[in-house]
């Protein structure tokens, strides 16, 4: 098999060459586990890589806090981690104050729960705004919560190649909207809302303003607590490395959290859990938003990212992000273009967050061949390729290593491609 950087023009591969020598945060991309054979990982987005610092934080938990603490543990320090991750999140990637973020649940839950509660603190109001292009579970979340609460939803349909605008929120916003949720980066198209604009939008109506945060906690800068925003749910096992299935966060204004209240209320919310009594009593305070026994393994990895994310800064994090991005569209459009691929991703930096989508006909079977090869995007029907760009795990030469891999496959054509053996 030929060099996949043979197929793309030599400017663009001395391009990323140069952006790698010149990176700031080159050096990060060796605390990340090397792994055999893997070409290009373009899915950090989706599954962040792990760090070799989580083997020695997994194993020794094994014989300290959990081994040789046993029950102890819990009063030593597990009881708090939902809220002292939740405030080092808080600090280091959503601009947001301490005690208004709390590690629990999936995403999926975590929605629900905000979602849910939201729309009880606006009794009388019976819309809620939401967007065709979200991600599947904030969808289904919002359904359920419209047939379980006698709810309309006002869907927005935004141009799939970009996301939601201003514009479209406030024709749809009136006295009626309970809510507006939203992702702040299109998990597809990568479009940043304007997600300051919104929520002043939406408080402006007297509705409050939910953000999605999966694709931008860790790769954009957040400031939350700066913007008003009232409620915000995100993963951890993307952009913040927490391995599969590590717990969301939840954000909670502060001006709010006594007047929320969220719907599984499990002991772990109640404000005497040990009480064990009778009646649902909530803990002041984001505390309430906790259901049932927090997943104090799957807070472990996270924290050696977020190390990570602190010591870098989120505004270098994000400039490489950009740049990332960048070369993505170039490479898209000097080497890919005359395939027939296009961008589907806004071209503007500054509304574009840290994947791209790229689109062809042929990129399921494309996809297909990248992953026996080691090149690890992912695709998104019906014929998106979604390049994820994690800025501390990712060098511009991998980004066009695995540029030049499509390149090729779609040089060879699918007739080719299923004649080899
Ligand atoms: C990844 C993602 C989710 C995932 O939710 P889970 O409950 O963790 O499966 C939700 N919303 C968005 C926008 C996502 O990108």
């Amino acid at each position: 098999m030929a060099d996949p950087l043979t197929l793309l023009p030599e400017a663009l591969v001395g391009k990323a060459r140069a952006l790698d020598a010149a990176d700031p945060l080159a050096a990060y991309r060796d605390e990340f586990v090397e792994v055999d054979g893997l070409v290009a990982y373009l899915d950090g987005n989706s599954l962040g890589r792990p760090l070799k610092t989580t083997r020695e934080r997994l194993a020794s938990f094994v014989d300290g806090p959990w081994g040789s603490r046993l029950i102890r543990a819990w009063d030593e320090s597990w009881m708090d981690a939902p809220t002292e991750l939740g405030d080092l999140i808080g600090r280091v990637v959503l601009g947001a104050a301490p005690g208004q973020t709390v590690v629990a649940d999936s995403t999926t839950v975590m929605l629900y729960k905000l979602v849910r509660a939201a729309v009880a603190a606006r009794p009388g109001r019976e819309e809620i705004i939401a967007d065709t292009q979200n991600f599947p579970t904030d969808r289904y979340v919002l359904e359920g919560v419209a047939a379980e609460c006698g709810l309309r939803i006002r869907w927005i349909s935004p141009d799939p190649a970009a996301g939601v605008t201003v514009e479209q929120v406030r024709a749809e916003l009136g006295p009626r909207t309970a809510a507006v949720l939203l992702s702040h980066v299109a998990y597809k198209s990568a479009y940043v809302a304007d997600l300051p604009a919104i929520t002043a939008a939406a408080h402006a109506a007297g509705a409050l303003a939910i953000w999605d945060l999966c694709h931008s906690a860790g790769a954009l800068e957040l400031a939350l607590d700066e913007a008003g925003v009232d409620l915000a749910a995100g993963c951890t096992y993307k952009y913040l490395n927490g391995g599969p299935g590590s717990p969301a966060f939840g954000y909670v204004a502060r001006r709010l959290q006594d007047e929320l209240r969220q719907p599984i209320q499990g002991w772990m919310g109640h404000a005497e859990p040990f009480a064990m009594g009778p009646g649902y009593e909530p803990a002041s305070g984001i505390r309430r938003f906790i259901s049932g026994t927090p997943p104090i393994v799957g807070m472990l990895p996270m924290r050696d990212m977020l190390t990570l994310v602190e010591r870098a800064g989120t505004p270098a994090i994000r400039a490489k992000s950009i740049a990332l991005t960048g070369l993505a569209v170039e490479i898209a459009d000097e080497a890919l273009a005359a395939y027939g691929v296009t961008v589907a991703s806004p071209r503007d930096p500054a509304l574009r967050g840290g994947h791209v989508l790229l689109e062809h006909p042929d990129f399921e079977r494309v996809t297909a061949e990248l992953w026996r090869r080691g090149v690890i995007p992912d695709f998104r029907p019906p014929r998106g390729l979604r390049i994820g760009l994690s800025p501390l795990s990712t060098s511009f030469t991998e980004l066009a290593a695995g540029l030049g891999h499509v390149a090729q496959l779609l040089a060879e054509g699918p007739d080719r491609r299923s004649a080899l053996p």
